[in-house]
């Protein structure tokens, strides 16, 4: 049944939501895509739900494809299992809560690991069940503290959720290979660029996982990539780590008098000013700068901590929190407050350090403060430093690591910058910004041991299931397609996704441009090809294209004034091409183009599987 603008659930607007920042957020709105009901919480219309149903089937097939089964879960649950596999803590405030009348604790579920592990040790006692893999395509709830760019981060989103069930670690090998293949071959059918980059546990824990990455400036994650290849996310970097260096020869540490030096800049001035170095000029890389920060554990405690680096480097707060180096489950680190800082006087506000020598430490293992100290991997045993003496304007010359100052343990958490060196040594890691449309995750057997998932091995011994997670941001894709395909009128979907496949205009008055609009849409829609038609009687043609514009079908094809010389225009506006058809003509030459279209996205699977095999 074709859709029809006259009575289509479907209002377009001029103005662009409040606060939108991005155009997908714009657009989805204005052609009447979505609408939001709460922050980061939409209500879908027909056209929403028509392009999201196409997404999804796509995401089904491949699924299929990897062997995975679909099931569907609850998004209401108990919280026992969460509390059992210590995520109802780590979720920490992301996590939306809610007692029943007996006053047991519910949870909107943010992910499903736990239920899908107690499912399947419902169901399953042998290791002859497994191989498995399982999947839904399902809502999720997270309480965001930045819900933003409309369906980009949510609070409620669609997920599709995959769960691999192996007896062995070559079993879970096999399956997150299939996953991922199964990802390059979704993404490439959405028609979505996009990058495996290695990846960071958090809060999920587990060996391997990879984030999926479409490279945008409306990204909130910063990925890196050399020319030989290596692909990661910023938290994901490791630092090369030098040789510790012997110091039995090195100099002693000295205290020296550096009036008003609170910064880098203006110590490494007076440093070469008045202590200058016989060989080179002091610069920043020879200063250890001592960076006081607050984490925020999950169940809400807050911790100051120091972070030494060498001082020609930022911090980056998100990266050090995405390290999982600073405590279980999600941790949220900021930059200490004055407050902070008040309530520990040994800090002294610009010079800052790990203590003069050994026999009085400031920060680090023995200092009376506890204040967790943790040092940049490249402070090695035996580099020294200039660095805070906790003196106004003082500062200790030569202190060297391992010797004079011994931290609680390092944290990668100093901003990766352009031409940083590849851990793998592929070459220097150019720096750009994505969106995280995927994760996949070798969890082992973290969930399996924590639910007491187990089958009977071979020798008939209760062996431990290793998992694999595998999510996929359903509504987040659909965002990011509406970020890659759209003009400046609006949103212009790729052929296969649109929400229908061809737009008709009624152009024009009289009975007969009607009646041919109809009978077109009769046979296209006969051969399987959608149509959405815009028959609204009073509403001037211009208008319906700029309606037609907003809502983004790349095929329209206008009966108008034409159809006395038994033309109509066609339209591609992916390629702007413009031009009359006879009628005759119209209906089995855009049957063959739309059919065409999808042909060609189903194969672009194949070639982005190789391509990244060859990569
Ligand atoms: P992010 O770092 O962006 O918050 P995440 O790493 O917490 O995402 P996962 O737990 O890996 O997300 O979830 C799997 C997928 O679900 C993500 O790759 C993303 O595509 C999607 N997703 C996660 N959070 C949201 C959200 N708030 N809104 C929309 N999609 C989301
Ligand atoms: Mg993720």
């Amino acid at each position: 049944m074709a859709l029809r603008m006259s009575s289509l659930f479907v209002r377009t607007q001029k103005e662009d939501p409040v606060g939108a920042e991005v155009a997908s957020h714009k657009l989805l709105h204005r052609a009447g895509y979505i609408r939001r009901s709460a922050p980061g919480i939409y209500t879908w219309l027909p056209l929403g739900l028509s392009v999201l149903g196409k997404i999804e089937a796509i995401v089904r097939e491949e699924m299929a494809l990897a062997g995975s089964q679909e099931v569907h879960f609850p998004g209401l649950l108990p919280a026992d299992p969460y509390k059992k596999s210590g995520r109802w803590e780590a979720f920490g405030p992301d996590l939306f809560h809610l007692k029943d009348r007996r006053e047991n604790d519910y949870i909107l579920a943010p992910t499903h690991e736990e239920v899908f592990t107690l499912l399947v040790k419902d169901l399953y006692s042998s290791y002859k069940d497994l191989p498995l893999s399982i999947y839904q395509i399902q809502t999720k709830y997270r309480d965001e503290a930045r819900p933003r760019a409309g369906l980009l981060r949510g609070r409620e989103f669609i997920m599709k959720d995959a769960y691999s069930f192996d007896i062995d670690d070559a079993g879970l090998d096999a399956s997150y290979e299939a996953m991922r293949v199964a990802y390059l071959r979704a993404f490439a059918r959405l028609g979505l660029p996009c990058l495996p980059v290695k990846a960071t546990p958090g809060a999920m824990g587990g060996s391997g996982t990879e984030e999926f990455i479409y490279p945008s400036e409306v990204g909130e994650d910063t990925f890196v990539k050399s020319p030989g290849g290596y692909a990661a996310n910023v938290e994901a970097v490791t630092s090369i780590v030098p040789e510790a260096i012997p110091y039995s020869e090195s100099p002693a540490a000295h205290v020296e008098d550096t009036p008003d030096t609170p910064t880098i800049e203006t110590l490494v001035a007076a440093a070469n000013a008045s202590h200058p170095r016989s060989d080179r000029e002091w610069t920043a890389a020879d200063t250890l700068k001592n960076v006081v920060c607050a984490v925020t554990h999950p169940d809400g405690t807050r911790e100051i901590i120091v972070i030494g680096l060498p001082g020609d480097r930022e911090v980056d707060l998100d990266r050090a929190a995405g390290t999982g180096m600073l405590g279980d489950g999600e941790v949220d680190l900021e930059a200490a407050t004055a407050e902070d800082l008040a309530a520990h006087p040994e800090l002294v506000k610009g010079y800052i350090g790990p203590g003069n020598s050994l026999d009085a430490p400031v920060l680090g293992l023995e200092a009376p403060s506890k204040i967790r100290y943790l040092l940049d991997p490249r402070v090695v045993d035996g580099t020294r430093w200039i660095t805070g003496a906790n003196e106004p304007g003082r500062h200790v010359f030569d202190l060297v690591a391992g010797r004079d100052f011994v931290a609680d343990g390092t944290i990668e958490a100093a901003q990766v910058v352009l031409g940083d060196p590849a851990p793998d040594g592929s070459g220097p890691l150019e720096l750009a910004r994505g969106v995280e449309i995927g994760q996949i995750f070798k969890l082992g057997r973290k969930y399996a041991e924590a639910l007491d998932l187990k089958v009977l091995d071979q020798n008939g011994k209760a062996t431990t299931v290793t998992m694999g997670s595998y999510g996929l941001g359903v509504t987040r894709v659909m965002a990011c397609i509406a970020e890659e395909y759209h003009s400046e009128d609006g949103l212009l979907w790729p052929q296969h996704l649109a929400p229908a496949d061809v737009h008709i205009v009624v152009a024009g008055k009289g009975e007969e441009i009607a009646q041919a609009a109809e009978t077109m849409t009769t046979e296209l829609e006969a051969e399987g090809v959608s149509v959405l038609l815009d028959d609204r009687n009073k509403v001037s043609p211009g208008f319906k294209f700029a309606d037609a514009e907003l809502i983004g079908i790349p095929t329209v094809i206008v009966v108008g004034r034409g159809l006395a010389d038994g033309v109509v225009e066609v339209r591609d506006r992916l390629t702007g091409e413009k031009s009359d058809q006879p009628v005759a003509e119209v209906v089995p030459t855009t049957v063959a183009r739309v059919r065409e279209a999808y042909a060609k996205a189903a194969a672009a699977a194949d070639a982005a599987v190789s391509a990244d095999q060859n990569a």
